[in-house]
């Protein structure tokens, strides 16, 4: 048998993520693989921290990759910050609030869920009642839901938990690097995102923030941190201070691939880069409009790097899906949930989002429909 991997034929990635990855990523990702411990790798990781404080604009120290995709970052702020019987309130509107309860739920904190309409934002109406009527340790809301192209209004909800004992985790998987996530002034305490989505790193790394006041709740838990792999204490012996400590093995090439892909955007500019999403964002609409198709979410809470497209009727979905694919080589998303069937999901994500890939997407489009 020949090797499977000489078929492997480039895709244009315009769906929920993995998205594009620059050359240059590819290239730091094939470097000389360093042990984890050399005092040059270490140099690197103190890099990718930084890089991730300045895009995060925060001054967290305890801010790094977890290994593992943007669940792994989801169980680890969870994990730490969770004890049994902890009051939880999670903000769903979406397949990744609900994922939110899941995990919360399986940590036995007492989670209360408040639902919003999918494909519209939290109403911060709603969240301040709830408040009147209970004090929580923990509130948590996804920015940008990737099941439905949903912006949520992650500044506004922090304002409303500044002054109060609890703390604010946000899922910053899809928003991280295409557009502003500012931690310290939205007053967030713990945050995760992903590698593979406005990165445009491959799947594997799940960068984590946690503020101060965070990291006063993981040090005086009543409870051990019930996952050794994601506890934060012991990882942080490893990304923290002089002399490093073996926690497990990082997986050292994917950490010169995300260094790689932070320095990009660094280098481009955290602002060029939003608006380069946000320009990208306008143009597949309009291109969209054009074709007659129609978004599913209003304007005003629309994110850039995701958009949810209904789909018209009479028209088999999973056919176009197809054909993009294996005609066009584009790949773009399925509707989730109770938006399976109804929508595509076009991703505009980090270096994916640049007007020839808009162009080839709407042409294609144009063919088949
Ligand atoms: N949160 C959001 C908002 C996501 O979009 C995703 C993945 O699409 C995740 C969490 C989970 O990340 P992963 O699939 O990398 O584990």
């Amino acid at each position: 048998m020949g090797n499977l991997l000489d078929g492997i034929e480039e895709v244009l990635l315009m769906g929920p993520g993995p998205s594009c990855v620059s050359e240059e990523v590819y290239k730091a990702l094939s470097r000389k693989t360093l042990g984890h411990l050399d005092p040059y790798f270490i140099k690197i990781m103190d890099g990718i921290k930084a890089q991730l404080q300045t895009l995060l604009q925060t001054e967290n120290s305890l801010t790094m990759p977890i290994s593992g995709t943007g669940s792994a970052g989801m169980e680890s702020v969870f994990v730490n910050l969770v004890e049994l019987g902890d009051a939880v309130l999670i903000l769903k509107n979406g397949v990744f609030g609900l994922r939110m309860a899941e995990v919360a739920t399986r940590l036995g904190a007492a989670v209360d869920v408040l639902e919003f309409a999918w494909g519209t934002p939290v109403l911060v109406e709603s969240v301040k009642k709830q408040l009147a009527v209970k004090e929580y340790k923990l509130v948590a809301m996804v920015h940008a839901e990737t099941s439905t192209g949903v912006c949520n209004p992650v500044q506004e909800i922090g304002a409303l938990l500044s002054g109060l004992d609890t703390l604010y985790l946000v899922d910053a998987v899809t928003s991280f690097g295409g557009m502003e996530v500012a931690m310290d002034k939205w007053v967030i305490d713990a945050l995760y995102s992903g590698s593979q989505k406005c990165l445009s790193c491959p799947p594997g790394l799940a960068p984590v923030s946690f503020s101060l006041r965070a990291v006063n709740v993981i040090m005086n838990r009543k409870s051990k941190v019930p996952n050794w792999y994601l506890d934060m204490s012991l990882i942080a012996s490893y990304w923290e201070g002089k002399s490093r400590a073996y926690h497990h093995t990082a997986p050292v090439n994917m950490l010169y691939g995300l260094y790689q892909a932070l320095y990009l955007i660094l280098q481009e500019g955290p602002e060029a880069v939003y608006h380069r999403h946000r320009e990208m964002h306008k143009m597949l609409v309009t291109g969209l409009e054009t074709l007659g198709l129609e978004m599913l979410v209003d304007e005003s809470c629309r994110l850039p790097m995701l958009n949810a497209v209904k789909i018209p009727e009479g028209v088999d979905e999973a056919a176009v899906r197809r054909r993009l694919l294996a005609d066009y080589k584009i790949e773009i998303g399925a509707g989730l949930g109770p938006l399976a069937g109804q929508i595509w999901r076009l991703g505009l994500m980090g270096h994916t989002a640049r007007p020839e890939n808009v162009e080839r997407l709407l042409n294609a489009l144009r063919e088949i429909l």
